[in-house]
């Protein structure tokens, strides 16, 4: 087994790939925890949880968490900053959507996570269907949601459910959506991971791109058989950044028409209500002083909102999870998509690409010197 080379994973017996690696980085003691994910109500209720024993990690039903994303308003970055102490003083095993990933490389950057102590298995996926459209389309062709035992997306155009043990292919139209946030990302290769697992062909692709990932995939071996393959998950998500990339410059030219008052009117029916704040897995001030104004009611809408954005443009990674949870559905990416757009354009930066690249608005000195060490 090589660095670099990817691998056809087959379960021996019935854990499948994700878990088995995560079951073995316990039971080997490469790891204190790992982050985990149970199914909630039903399939598109996935949430995340903190496991410390081998014999927790039963089937995740990975598939589910690719098509959807942990349900509401968590991540596993989040979750691991926020719930796992950001890896600071243990060492932890998870897996990562690549927004993740960026966003672990911004929280490390800062001190609110620790990259080394992590193993990281970066997931390489389509897009997640977009919740709100998926409980409406459930509604109209009356799916029971509890009724779903797998899920996949097959391709950008396509999601197979199985229900009341019937596969049936649904594809995406204009009811049921990939997140509009994915259809037009940019960056969606896996960096910065341990390991790389590929849901897009059919098979689970494991490569190892470190040496931490590879002796966690040897020691795995036990529990997972390997095959060479020459799936190449990366040529097709290039394909599917560049697609995404000239949907997401459409979109900023459209925005770049309006009037500054035009920009401002859109943020207008804005609560405060802080659940983009809470959503966001890059935001950690614990002092926040928006929250604290908003509780105050002694701050209006657009300070509020014209604040977060100022406060964390150049650390945004693009996640789109508070576009896709404000309950006033705001395009808030729009704004935060223009930006970063913007700092690409001018400093070829781009948050969460290398724990190397300093925000261009830090003071270039210090922040080298700071954002390396931990
Ligand atoms: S924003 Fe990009 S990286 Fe994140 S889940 Fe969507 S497609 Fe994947
Ligand atoms: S932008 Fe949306 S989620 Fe954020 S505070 Fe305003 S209403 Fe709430
Ligand atoms: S501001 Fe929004 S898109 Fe950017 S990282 Fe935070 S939640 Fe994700």
């Amino acid at each position: 087994m090589d660095v670099g080379k990817p691998y056809k994973a087959t379960p021996k017996a019935k854990l499948p790939p994700i878990e088995a690696l995560l079951k073995t980085m316990l039971e080997e003691k490469l790891v204190d925890k790992v982050l985990g994910a149970k199914v909630d109500k039903d399939v598109t209720q996935v949430k995340p949880e903190a496991i410390d024993k081998a014999e927790n990690v039963k089937d995740m039903n990975m598939p589910a968490y690719v098509a959807f994303n942990f349900s509401k308003m968590d991540s596993a970055s989040k979750f691991l900053h926020k719930s796992m102490g950001g890896a600071l003083n243990s060492k932890v095993g998870m897996f990562a959507r690549p927004c993740d990933m960026r966003a672990l490389v911004e929280l490390h950057k800062r001190r609110q996570v620790n990259l080394d102590n992590l193993i990281t298995i970066g997931i390489e996926e389509y897009g997640q269907v977009e919740q709100k459209s998926l409980k409406k389309y459930f509604t109209d062709k009356k799916i029971d949601p509890t009724k779903i035992s797998s899920v996949r997306i097959t391709s950008p155009e396509k999601v197979e459910m199985v229900i009341d043990g019937k596969s049936q292919v649904f594809p995406f139209d204009a009811t049921l959506q990939i997140c509009r946030n994915c259809s037009n990302c940019r960056n969606k290769l896996v960096r910065n991971a341990d390991i790389k697992a590929s849901f897009l062909s059919g098979d689970v692709i494991l490569t190892p791109v470190t040496k931490k990932g590879l002796d966690a995939m040897e020691k795995a071996g036990k529990l997972l058989d390997y095959a060479e393959s020459s799936f190449d998950g990366e040529a097709l998500l290039k394909e599917m950044e560049a697609k995404g990339k000239a949907k997401q410059l459409q979109e900023i030219a459209e925005f770049r028409k309006k009037t500054p008052e035009q920009k401002m009117a859109a943020l207008g029916s804005c609560t405060a209500c802080g659940i983009c704040i809470r959503a966001c897995p890059v935001c950690f001030c614990v002092d926040c002083i928006l929250m604290a104004k908003r509780k105050a009611k002694k701050i209006d809408q657009y300070t509020f909102q014209l604040s977060r954005i100022a406060h964390i443009a150049d650390t945004c990674v693009q996640c789109g999870k508070c576009d896709s949870n404000c309950p006033k559905a705001l395009p808030l990416n729009i704004y935060f998509n223009d930006i970063a757009m913007q700092l690409e354009e001018k400093y070829g930066y781009v948050s969460g690409r290398s724990i190397d690249d300093v925000p261009p608005r830090a003071n270039v000195t210090d922040m080298r010197a700071r954002y390396k060490r931990h």
